[in-house]
């Protein structure tokens, strides 16, 4: 039998999906694959039975449907503080995640390098290495996930292509300061580098903490491609509705890129999902209130637990430090932790470059009932 493309040796399977399916084997409660228990709103229910009897149920424009395209530069318009146009500055995608290897895919050539933080979310490492391009990875040093600006430069001076730049960030919950980003910014334009954003979390950002875009960066608009989606701002992770923003060059690349990988998104979600676009403030306002309600009380039963861990400041992670437990490895601490406790966790390993094995991931995009009900038995530990 022929061999599988070698590329393949070079990442596992998801490790996060992974512990979905040890939380389901322990009927654990999974804290693991981080997505939320809430539905999308009822208005945007609504809307997509509406579009399941009415149509449309046929291609969408590859790029993305004119209406979807038009509501959501209306509403990241405001967010961003940029003048955007739907025909030039979007592309639709299957979720972030086709966001994200679209962008990769529309900039580095093979041999191409990518600055990746780390800890990172999984699938950079895996988008880099199916583009070819290799990842040089810069610490997020924990338990405070600040980075130093010299090993920063250092990597800079590789001549990469890209910097992946996820924020707020998963795993760790670190919010980057709008100094950070400026410092980042600066060392993009005197390299001449693009920045990947994932910006997936931006409506999950915990007071005093704020989120600043960086395409809103002084002239930052032309070299950064910003990565978002729908999934965790309004509930509709199975949707699979993401996009890119960026220039009308790089816009151009990726529509091509796009095209050929997937089409389009599924026409009638965005049809439905153009009156969750329209949602007003109030909506956001809201997910900050209700994230942070489900933070605080997580985090309680953490601190009743007697357990270290890093203050989110943004997304819905946290990073517990387990070292105080006798145990050899993350992984095996989360696979016992399952078992024995009946909470699932992610180790904290998968996220690394470097051999940090003392950290687990918990969400708390969970029902406070559930949240409870995890948080007691955490008391276990
Ligand atoms: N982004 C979520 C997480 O980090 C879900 C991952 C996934 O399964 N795509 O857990």
């Amino acid at each position: 039998m022929p061999a599988t493309a070698e590329r393949l040796c070079h990442f596992t399977e998801s490790v996060i999906r992974e512990m979905t399916r040890v939380a389901n084997q322990y009927d654990a409660i999974n804290l693991s694959q981080g997505f939320p228990d809430a539905d999308p709103p009822p208005s945007v229910i609504e809307a997509a039975v509406k579009a399941m009897q009415q149509g449309p149920h046929q291609y969408a424009v590859t790029w993305g449907a004119p209406n979807f395209r038009q509501a959501l530069i209306e509403k990241q318009q405001q967010w961003m503080g940029l003048d955007l146009n739907g025909d030039e500055h979007v592309v639709v995608t299957c979720g972030s995640t086709e966001a994200m290897i679209v962008a990769l895919m529309t900039i580095c050539d093979p041999g191409d390098k990518v600055i990746i933080f780390s800890p990172f979310y999984e699938n950079y490492g895996a988008d880099t290495i199916l583009c070819g391009a290799e990842p040089i990875y810069v610490p997020l040093e924990p338990p405070n996930f600040n980075f130093d600006p010299s090993v920063l430069r250092e990597a800079f001076k590789q001549k990469p292509k890209a910097l992946v730049l996820c924020n707020p960030s998963n795993p760790s919950g670190k919010v980057f300061t709008l100094e950070e980003l400026t410092l980042i910014a600066d060392l993009a334009k005197e390299f001449d580098t693009f920045v990947i954003t994932d910006e997936v979390y931006e409506h999950i950002v915990y007071s005093p903490h704020r989120h600043y875009y960086m395409a809103s960066l002084p002239e930052m608009f032309e070299r950064t491609i910003s990565c978002s989606s729908l999934s965790k701002t309004y509930n509709m992770t199975g949707w699979r509705l993401g996009y890119i923003i960026a220039s009308p060059e790089i816009i151009a690349g990726a529509r091509k890129v796009h095209d050929f990988l997937t089409v389009g998104a599924a026409a009638p979600l965005q049809e439905a999902a153009t009156v969750a676009l329209n949602l007003p403030r109030s909506y956001y306002d809201e997910v900050q209130q209700d994230y942070t309600r489900k933070r605080d009380l997580f985090l309680g039963y953490l601190d009743k637990a007697g357990l270290r861990y890093t203050r989110p400041q943004g997304a819905y992670y946290v990073m517990v430090d387990c070292s105080d437990f006798d145990v050899t490895d993350d992984i095996t601490f989360c696979r016992w932790m399952a078992k024995e406790i009946g909470v699932a966790a992610v180790p904290g390993s998968s996220f690394f470059h470097e051999p940090v094995n003392h950290l687990i991931r918990l969400h708390f995009a969970r029902d406070e009932d559930i949240l409870h009900a995890a948080g007691e038995r955490l008391q276990r530990l």
